[in-house]
């Protein structure tokens, strides 16, 4: 008998060993339990009561581990679910706008181009000289410039952009620039195309990575489902051993006889707890195991799409600015006039524009050398910056030629704004070899229109410009 009850006693040890740490509390009714075994004078009622204690706090136990399992599943899911819609969202986010800054180019480069098929299918009658059609020619050309200089910015690896930009300066005749821009047209669309592929191998990847999370969820969902049935499973069969348990109590008047069958009960117990216990740690370190494998994989994606949304970035930075002067180009400045254009008619306020000049700037080339010249456009490009306001938009539109563009600024408020930028640039001559170099600019300032197309608006500052220069230069003009 002591033998029985020290085997007993071995077993609600094992069986308390086991159940350690996954709950005291049932931990403490088996000792309790199991000492009543161990005492002598124990009755039925005394076992019964112990049993049922330790029943209801096992089933606790089991709704607990049913209420974690599910909360670790849920957790799960929504790590993934959630998450997973947003990471797509945020990771293809930015190759969008990618595209977005090919679709700008072209859409500066079509409307350009159209333009000049109706030249060519109107061409100028032999002989005359018509200069409106000039201006619109040069300007096309320096347009062309701003675009292979954004459209090089993305890469030139052959030169063939360089090649293109040297055969726009000095502006070429109609069919040429014609030629020209079918080209430009086609090394964009080329450029597109590339991008896209780009862009399509990306996602092809992104999709792979994707379908590996994916699978490691649904791994981990059929992992979830099997743990949900070992628990299933072991719960009737430890409700099954604790009623043949109570049965047994109820049977035995011979309480040594008892003892031994209570024993054999608690074996049974211990031996499901042990197999519960190591189906369960493996499967839960199977769950673990994905968990690292899957945030790997997830932090991999997230910091991928950090380094290309910089190089994004980087890459939109460069297109859309100088690099000269730092200043905005065309590319920059078509960007933020529609902005400021949208606003401006949504809060239906003035705004103006100014087309800067430097005035005779041909000489400084001429006299002091191109680098002398470029180094003059660097610091002429700072002074107007400093002395414009922080909300006017200053870029270079080509050459030596630069818009300011100024929201919320009726025609007097911009005249006054562009003038004061002009007399700032005369009382600062550019010096050379210690002289003074004198350097003026000349302006003109359009304020928009209602309905007025853009095109419109900057021909009307220019011809603006064009009268501040036929008046004598270094003066600021207004367009009626
Ligand atoms: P005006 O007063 O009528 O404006 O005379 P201008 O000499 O300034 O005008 P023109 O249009 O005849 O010449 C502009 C010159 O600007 C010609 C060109 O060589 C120079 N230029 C354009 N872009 C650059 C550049 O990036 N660097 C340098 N150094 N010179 C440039
Ligand atoms: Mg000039
Ligand atoms: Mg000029």
């Amino acid at each position: 008998m002591p033998q029985d009850i020290n085997a007993c006693e071995q077993s609600a040890n094992s069986l308390a060993l086991m159940l350690m740490g996954l709950d005291a509390k049932l931990d403490v009714k088996l000792k309790e339990f199991r000492s009543l075994l161990k005492s002598n004078d124990v009755s039925d009622d005394a076992l019964k009561a112990a049993l049922s204690d330790a029943e209801a706090v096992y089933d606790e136990l089991e709704l607990d581990m049913q209420a974690n399992i599910n909360r670790f599943g849920d957790s799960f899911r929504r790590l993934l679910h959630g998450s997973t819609e947003q990471r797509r969202e945020s990771l293809v986010g930015p190759l969008l706008q990618k595209d977005a800054l090919i679709n700008d180019l072209i859409q500066i480069a079509e409307p350009i181009s159209a333009e000049i098929d109706k030249v060519l299918l109107h061409p100028v009658s032999e002989g005359t000289v018509n200069e409106d059609l000039d201006k619109v020619r040069e300007r096309l050309s320096s347009r062309f410039l701003s675009l292979i200089e954004a459209l090089a910015q993305l890469g030139d690896q052959d030169g063939v952009l360089v090649e293109l930009s040297k055969s726009l300066s000095p502006t070429p005749d109609w069919e040429t620039l014609d030629k020209l821009a079918s080209k430009i047209i086609t090394l964009l669309q080329e450029r597109v195309t590339k991008e896209k592929e780009q862009f399509e191998d990306y996602l092809a990847e992104l999709n792979l990575k994707l379908k590996r999370i994916n699978d490691i969820v649904a791994d981990d969902s059929r992992t979830l489902d099997e743990i949900k049935q070992i628990n299933l499973d072991f719960n009737s069969s430890i409700s099954q051993q604790m009623s043949d348990a109570r049965d047994k109590i109820d049977q035995h008047s011979e309480l040594n006889l008892l003892k031994n069958d209570l024993l054999e009960s608690l074996d049974a117990i211990t031996n499901r707890l042990e197999a519960y216990q190591s189906s369960y740690a493996g499967k839960l370190s199977n769950l673990n195991a994905n968990k690292i494998v899957m945030n790997e994989h997830i932090q991999a994606l997230e910091s991928e799409n950090v380094s290309l949304i910089k190089a994004l970035q980087k890459e939109r930075q460069l297109s859309m600015h100088d690099p000269l002067t730092q200043l905005p180009n065309r590319l920059g400045f078509e960007q933020r006039l529609n902005e400021e254009l949208t606003r401006a008619q949504r809060f239906n306020q003035a705004i103006s524009i100014a087309v800067l000049d430097i005035d005779f700037f041909k000489r400084i080339n001429d006299q002091f050398g191109h680098l002398v010249g470029d180094k003059v456009l660097k610091m002429m490009s700072k002074e107007m910056k400093k002395v414009s306001r922080a909300s006017d938009f200053l870029a270079r539109f080509g050459g030596e030629e630069f818009i300011l563009l100024l929201p919320q600024t009726s025609l007097e408020e911009a005249f006054t704004a562009v003038d004061k930028i002009r007399q700032r640039i005369e009382s600062r001559p550019f010096h050379f070899q210690n002289k003074p170099v004198p350097i003026t600019i000349s302006a003109g300032v359009a304020q928009l229109v209602k309905n007025e197309a853009t095109e419109e608006w900057i021909n009307r500052a220019d011809g603006a410009l064009y009268a501040s220069k036929n008046e004598g230069r270094n003066k600021v003009s207004t367009a009626a």
